[in-house]
């Protein structure tokens, strides 16, 4: 019996056997384990994954490590990084596999539950009755979701809600992978009696009502078939979540506007909200947004069921009773009053990031930026550069600042690499301390999963550095290398010889000098050209080289 974390080179070794070999992989699905720990019935270890953002570099590493769409993208103004949605998380803690040193390890502490809404907590709602939706012979809703986020509740409450109104109903299932977050269907027929309902699965055309509480998945073959034009009304969650795609492309951008407007070209009408941000912004979870947009359908009139008996069954189902009666009382509400959602959403909702636009701006955050990484006089080289760029673009294409806005981001991210001291600096920075604070509740402890050159093992299949846990006296360690920062680059660095420090400090030379050639050759023709040359995306970057 061995460790997961040993299956590529078993599998390398049964390679090599003659004949037929038999690997017998065995393990509860992270997304189970989850599920029973919310019941009490597995251990729940006291211990989170937290990444610190400004270490992060955005490669993408630890999504591919772990396939986890829990690891979510999180934008920044020195681009796209990582974060992990706690309410989400499995503890799988796969993503700690990620080659870099930007993992923090936070025990006996849990997540910090973003404030509710005092709508949330008004009691019931005073709404008005919505209309049951009629029908001759059945009525089908096809329900579409991720996995763990209670798809399947929905078509579970749906057939009790039927049940408790003497209508038949069947509902048919398909988890699929849901154990990664992988789509998961639910079809749900519902008739006065039991001798009209046809089969199980909904065929061609046949979705009455589809509630697509991923947009990704409502546009699977299996959902995507049922839709019809002229019968089908969509109700959509607006958030889209990132699609195990976004794990192999870290740049990847999914374009909501594109999904919607497929789902909307297949219906005949489209309701969509955006659920989980209301549901976190209003209730403090993500998990809210499928019971949400269940009461908004509700008030919609697209359900055959009276909204009292799916509050009934809610409470039938035991499980979270007034936080789910809560949700579908909101997304009722959001049908009603959008206006009073919307206000108290907005007393809570994190605030939208912005990127800084102005090339002023951007230069005066990295000048910042680069004189806390090294000194005054490594940003005023960078500075240097900008300002040569841009008077050079001023003077061939007055008016436009692409290019300079390219070089004073690219630049800063060149020169600010991720090395000992400023790995060090980052995770003993006081704004770390204050985003776990933010994050977690009081009383964590801090591990750092690091893998220092000198003392760390190899893996024999990757040739990587295998990351360890580092107590908290560690942050004593980081305190004392981020004052060393001055070595950085002199004869005196004892990193600063290695290939990966010689290869970035290469690069910032190297930009330099293309930079320069860009300058002595730019035209009217070409500035646009030269300005949408993204030499830096995630995708076309390594994961950081070297963990400390
Ligand atoms: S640097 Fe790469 S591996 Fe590390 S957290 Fe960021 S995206 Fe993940």
């Amino acid at each position: 019996m061995l460790h997961r974390d040993e299956l590529d080179t078993v599998q390398r070794r049964l390679q090599d056997v003659k004949g037929t070999t038999v690997l017998i992989y065995e393990q509860t699905c992270a997304a189970e384990k989850r599920r029973r720990r919310k019941r009490g019935k597995f251990p729940d270890p006291a211990k989170r994954m937290f990444i610190n953002p400004d270490v992060c570099e955005g490669c993408g590493d630890c999504s591919v490590k772990s396939n986890c769409v829990s690891v979510w993208p999180l934008e920044t103004e020195m681009g796209r990084k990582r974060q992990i949605d706690q309410s989400n998380c499995n503890k799988d803690f796969s993503c700690v596999k990620g080659f870099c040193p930007s993992f923090v390890t936070v025990l006996d502490a849990e997540p910090r539950k973003p404030r509710k809404s005092a709508l949330a907590s008004e009691g019931n709602l005073v709404l008005p009755d919505p209309e049951v939706a009629r029908f001759d012979g059945e009525y089908n809703l096809m329900v579409s979701g991720i996995g763990g986020t209670g798809v399947v509740t929905i078509g579970a409450l749906l057939a009790m809600a039927a049940h408790l109104e003497g209508k038949a109903c069947s509902v048919f299932d398909m988890t699929g992978l849901s154990q990664k977050n992988g789509a998961v269907f639910s079809h749900v027929r519902i008739a006065n009696e039991t001798g009209a309902l046809g089969a199980q699965k909904l065929g061609v055309g046949d979705a009455d009502v589809a509630l697509a509480f991923d947009a990704v998945a409502a546009l699977a073959k299996e959902p995507g078939i049922t839709f019809d034009p002229a019968r089908t009304r969509s109700v959509v969650n607006g958030r889209i979540t990132p699609t195990p795609a976004f794990q192999r492309n870290p740049d990847l951008n999914i374009d909501k506007r594109l999904l919607l407007k497929r789902i909307a070209d297949q219906s005949r009408e489209v309701h969509a909200v955006d659920a989980t941000g209301l549901g976190l912004a209003l209730l403090g979870d993500t998990i809210a947004a499928n019971l949400f947009m269940l009461g908004y359908a509700s008030q919609l009139g697209l359900l055959p069921v009276s909204a009292a008996a799916i509050e009934r069954a809610v409470e039938l189902n035991a499980v979270s009773v007034p936080f789910n009666k809560a949700a579908f009382a909101l997304g009722r509400l959001q049908v009603v009053d959008p206006g009073k959602v919307e206000a108290a959403a907005v007393t809570t909702r994190p605030p939208e990031f912005k990127p800084l636009t102005e090339l002023s701006d951007i230069v005066a955050h990295r000048t910042a930026l680069l004189t806390k990484y090294q000194n005054a006089a490594y940003a005023e080289r960078y500075r240097r550069l900008v300002d040569e760029v841009s008077a050079v673009e001023a003077r061939v294409t007055p008016g436009e600042t692409g290019l300079s806005v390219m070089v004073a981001r690219n630049l800063a991210k060149l020169m600010a690499y991720k090395d000992e001291y400023e790995v060090a600096r980052l995770h003993s920075d006081p704004a770390m301390r204050a985003q776990l604070a933010a994050t977690f509740e009081d009383g964590a402890k801090i591990r750092y999963n690091l893998a220092p050159p000198l003392f760390s093992r190899r893996d024999p299949a990757t040739g990587h550095l295998l990351k360890r846990e580092f107590g908290s006296w560690m942050g004593s360690v980081f305190q004392v290398l981020a004052r060393m920062k001055g070595l950085r680059g002199t004869a005196l660095d004892p990193f600063g010889r290695t290939a990966e420090r010689r290869m970035e400090r290469g690069l910032i030379d190297h930009y330099e000098e293309q930079m320069r050639m860009v300058c002595a050759t730019l035209t009217p023709a070409n500035c646009q050209s030269a300005s949408k040359k993204d030499p830096l995306s995630a995708s076309k970057r390594d994961p950081l080289r070297r963990a400390v």
